[in-house]
């Protein structure tokens, strides 16, 4: 293979994986569940990073939080900003979510309660990075980057995916999570579903059946032939005291304590 075309494949991994990882253990993991906790510094850190990785697609973090607990609260009902039950298509499903999410940025909707506490704000920052502008200036490095490496016209068919990453990756979880797959909790009132037991596509997020059934526990893996590649990453960064699980999770790999039994947001 040509140099420049593994360039582009390596460029395109990375930003896959690490634009992933800041989605599920970042926003998802902390800012919507706080399944574990973090110093101030360090939650700037992560914030700053997840700005750099999900780039012209940076979802903001309190918003995020807010319409994810919203997916839990209300999941596959009308009140969910994104329900494969309740839209057609998936184009439908995320143009309905992008509605919900731009309304909790510009604070068009006020929720209050449980679902607008404990988040993760960082108003200067938010103010100084948001925009068209600062979206149009990664658009404008990854252009360049194909520019540069890309020598076929095929692998410019890549670039809106750089575009959008943040969406791809959403309306594959929301998608195929709450359609395809197998249960392994079925006294739970959605549709979720276990769509990769080795999710290497979105880093744990496709186990959404095991998810909705136990939203505080940090392993979304339960059976023994599941992995959630984000898992051991939570646990070497409590080790070295980065993050700090919320409780100690002593638990073996596919046990599940008591204190995971309660469903909450
Ligand atoms: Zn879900
Ligand atoms: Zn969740």
């Amino acid at each position: 293979m040509r140099k420049s075309t593994r360039r582009i494949g390596l460029f395109f991994l990375l930003h896959w994986y690490f634009s992933g990882f800041m989605q599920t253990f970042f926003l998802h993991r902390y800012a919507s569940h706080r399944i574990f906790t973090m110093s101030k510094f360090w939650e700037r850190m992560f914030y700053l990073l997840t700005f750099l990785t999900q780039g012209s697609s940076f979802l903001n973090p309190r918003a995020y939080a807010i319409m994810h607990r919203m997916h839990h609260a209300h999941s596959d009902t009308e009140k969910d900003p994104h329900s494969p039950v309740q839209h057609g298509n998936v184009f439908k499903m995320m143009w309905h979510t992008y509605k919900v999410y731009s309304d909790i940025v510009n604070r068009r909707t006020n929720l209050g309660g449980e679902f607008d506490t404990n988040l993760p704000e960082w108003k200067e920052f938010d103010r100084a990075v948001s925009g068209i502008p600062m979206r149009l200036v990664f658009v404008g490095f990854y252009t360049l980057f194909y520019l540069r490496f890309a020598r076929s016209p095929w692998q410019f068919l890549l670039l809106p995916v750089h575009i959008v990453m943040g969406p791809v990756h959403g309306a594959i979880v929301n998608w195929f999570g709450h359609r395809v797959g197998y249960r392994n909790s079925d006294d739970i009132h959605d549709n979720s579903r276990n769509t990769l037991p080795f999710d290497f596509l979105t880093q744990g997020e496709l186990f959404q059946n095991n998810h909705h059934r136990y939203p505080g526990r940090p392993n979304l893996a339960i059976k023994w032939f599941e992995f959630d590649p984000t898992y051991p990453w939570i646990l070497f960064l409590d080790r070295i005291g980065i993050i700090k699980l919320r409780e100690k999770a002593k638990e073996k790999r596919h046990e599940i304590p008591q204190k995971y039994e309660a469903i909450s947001i």
